[in-house]
């Protein structure tokens, strides 16, 4: 075997091992004692078929089928209501406040010790607005029943209580959840949580986040799953950004638990297209499977795992979990560094040292991810797709291509440098030396400053230490042998093919906004093509493989930024609305997007106005928006008042069902002792800015009270589903369009009653 061929077999080996091994498990016909995503697939299409939002008569519809159904399978089920709401800042310190009345299912599998505490399996049946949430979060909802049947059907009961929570409006900031655990005392009765969520359409379920302190849970999950996806990387990752799940709220509490997610399909996250057609089924069975072994085997354990310090795990390619104590990450280095050792001080019997050379290798792995990460970065911007949740979607519309294109340029990347820093007579040994020693350096530093990702580096280091000694023994150091260069084919690909497999889920977390972290992937790439590439110091092929691989990543960036991203499958998000303004009596067609295409703009030139740019409600987005025909609205009831104590007190109550009611109210003076429909809250953080409140799903509106001297000036809105009967309607919008969050609604807005 030549150079060019040891790489592109390695190349491909490693690609078609990934590629399998990020595959999801073919849903299951119902079978024995087994999860069953076929059969499960019949509750997804009961209840995920159309968006059903906290506060919408869809959402209901849904709520009363769920509790049939764990009725029906014998468990004892209630729906519980409690409020609560979520505190955002923007940096300036202005707060949104979004909260709402949750009704959460709660049904019981009585266990053979009552006293134990109990499992918690737990989903959210709720959904964005516009979303039928097929995947977010049915699949999730779906996969419960379908334990719930299976352990309810055992011929013994579990040995401990196992709880089913299904959740209520997660989508509008964990209200079931934080209403659950602050208030149900059930919660308190909670040893384990176990909970199933999703952020695309389909792909494996990772378990990507523990409890805190969850050694031993991790040891459980590793001994009863088969073919998983999960690593101390993804929970480290995941603990540092901003998202969160209902298993963020039990996970303060300190309850143990695993939290798990799957994020492939990213168009599909929150969008219309979610619908059970174009749901991955085998994502339905991943999860399934997973998390009936993890329920099964904590619902009969005598105990469950104890709190202990968190552990380094991985699995290789969906198949065994590597795992161990975070300290045991130096013996890993340790013996990566005396196997390199052993290899190389029996390579430089046959090649003389070279401090340049091992200092040109050096130099060679740092520029080459570099390189990788910049030409990562520029090909998304060059993709002319801003950023952004919603303008992404012409990104995620197109996933694939991105992520082939990301691929492409960190091999283009990697094979250009070291091949460059190889131009002249180079010693191969010496300069693999050289990456190799940044390698380690790198690996110790992660394994001092975040033991539980430096296997990320330690693993393969020690791999290449391995195949350098092999080579260095087996071969006497000969990299130019076609049979030497044959092994390192083989034996480098399925390191390759694992950086492959992570760096496709570390590309769907987060790789639409900061593609260059994956630098780090190439750069550990390096440290196997190193010895494929170095010693053919005056070969061109490298040159052609690093411009075809330039050439099929600039043409798929051409692509994602010309062809239209926008088909039947994957339409255009679309979101108008009707506003009417009881401030100035005017009344508007609106298009709260930038995009300006021709379904949005045939509505908002309806009723014939010009359109024009504008800020509708304080705090919202810029928009476009037409003067559209008075239609008469029935208009909340609002009232404001100071007491002679000084309390102030601002309501507002929908006149008719509406889905939300908002107020936001400005001071000169501090807001103090503020409270939200009874429940007290931080204002935002100076006075003179708006504080926004929004409030979900509660017939008897929002009513908010605070102490404050001088005047007070607030605004209130409310949000209704559908287009006002009597104004002309929306005209049908084509096949690749499709609405977006809370589109096609009608808002009343309106100010207070001025307090001086
Ligand atoms: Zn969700």
């Amino acid at each position: 075997m030549n150079r060019p061929a040891a790489l592109i077999v390695c190349l491909v080996l490693a690609a078609v091992m990934a590629f399998a091994a990020s595959r999801t498990p073919a849903p299951r016909a119902p079978s024995g004692d087994q999860f069953s995503a076929q059969r499960a697939m019949s509750d997804v299409r009961a209840i995920g078929s159309r968006p059903h939002p906290i506060g919408s008569s869809e959402h209901d519809r849904v709520r009363d089928y769920l509790v049939g159904r764990f009725r029906s399978l014998g468990l004892q089920t209630t729906v519980w209501t409690g409020k609560a709401f979520e505190r955002l800042e923007a940096k300036n310190g202005v707060a949104f406040i979004e909260g709402g009345a949750a009704q959460d299912i709660i049904a019981v599998l009585p266990g053979a010790s009552r006293d134990l505490p109990a499992i918690a399996v737990m989903a959210h049946y709720d959904t964005v607005p516009a979303s039928p949430g097929a995947a977010d979060d049915s699949v999730g909802v779906a996969a419960a029943l379908e334990i719930a049947r299976l352990l309810s059907a055992a011929k013994h009961p579990p040995g401990r209580d196992v709880v089913f929570l299904i959740t209520d409006g997660e989508e509008a900031g964990l209200l079931g959840a934080r209403a659950f655990f602050a208030d149900n005392p059930m919660a308190r009765r909670f040893g384990a949580v176990l909970n199933m969520e999703s952020r695309g359409g389909g792909g494996r379920a990772y378990m990507f986040e523990t409890g805190r302190d969850s050694g031993p849970m991790v040891g459980m999950f590793a001994r009863v799953t088969d073919n998983p996806t999960a690593s101390s990387l993804s929970s480290f990752v995941y603990s540092h950004m901003d998202n969160d799940t209902d298993f963020t709220v039990s996970k303060r509490l300190g309850i143990p638990g695993l939290n798990y997610a799957f994020i492939g399909r990213p168009f599909d996250y929150h969008a219309a297209s979610s619908t059970p057609d174009a749901t991955d089924e085998g994502s339905l069975q991943h999860i399934g499977d997973q998390v009936l072994a993890a329920a099964r085997t904590l619902a009969s354990a005598g105990s469950l795992p104890a709190k202990a310090p968190d552990i380094v795990y991985d699995d290789l390619l969906g198949g065994p979990i590597i795992a161990y104590p975070t300290w045991a990450g130096w013996l890993v280095l340790a013996a990566g560094l005396a196997i390199s050792a052993a290899a190389f001080v029996r390579a430089f019997r046959q090649e003389q040292f070279s401090a340049l050379d091992a200092l040109r290798g050096a130099l060679a792995l740092g520029l080459a991810s570099f390189a990788a990460g910049g030409l990562q970065w520029l090909a998304r911007d060059l993709t002319g797709i801003p950023l952004g949740f919603v303008q992404e979607k012409a990104l995620a519309s197109r996933w694939d291509a991105y992520e082939t294109a990301l691929a492409a340029g960190g091999l283009a990347a990697a094979v250009l440098v070291l091949k460059l820093a190889a131009l002249g007579r180079t010693r191969g040994w010496s300069a693999w030396l050289g990456a190799l020693v940044v390698g380690f350096v790198l690996a110790a530093a992660l394994q001092v400053a975040a033991p539980l990702v430096a296997f990320m580096l330690a693993w393969p280091l020690l791999l290449a230490a391995v195949l350098a000694a092999v080579l260095a023994f087996r071969w006497g150091g000969r990299l130019e042998r076609p049979s030497a260069l044959a092994f390192i084919a083989v034996a480098a690909s399925p390191a390759l093919a694992q950086l492959l497999y992570v760096g496709h889920a570390v590309a769907l977390g987060v790789g639409a906004d900061i593609p260059e972290v994956l630098a780090v992937f190439v750069l550990t790439a390096a440290l196997f093509i190193h010895p494929i590439l170095w010693p053919g110091a005056g070969e061109r092929w490298p040159f052609v493989v690093s411009a075809a691989a330039i050439l099929l990543c600039a043409g798929l960036v051409v692509f994602i930024r010309f062809a239209d991203p926008w088909s039947v499958r994957r339409p255009r998000p679309t979101e108008v609305f009707y506003i009417a303004d009881s401030r100035s009596g005017r009344f508007w067609r609106s298009n709260a997007l930038s995009g300006r295409d021709d379904w949005s703009s045939a509505v908002l030139a309806a009723d014939g106005g010009a359109v024009r740019r504008m800020t509708m409600a304080s705090g919202g987005p810029v928009s476009f928006a037409a003067p559209a025909r008075p239609i008469p609205a029935a208009a909340p009831a609002v009232s404001s008042e100071r007491t002679a104590d000084g309390r102030v007190t601002l309501h507002v109550a929908p006149a008719a069902p509406a889905r939300q009611v908002r107020i936001d109210v400005k001071t000169s003076g501090v807001i103090d002792a503020l409270t939200i429909n009874g429940l007290a809250a931080k204002p935002s953080r100076r006075p003179g800015q708006w504080t926004h409140i929004l409030w979900d799903a509660d017939p008897a509106g929002l009513t908010i009270a605070f102490r404050t001297p001088g005047p007070v000036e607030a605004r209130w809105s409310q949000l209704t589903d559908g287009w006002p009967m009597g104004a002309r309607p929306l005209p049908p919008r084509p096949a690749d369009a499709m609405p977006w969050m809370d589109s096609d609604s009608t808002l009343l807005i309106g100010a207070m009653p001025p307090l001086h």
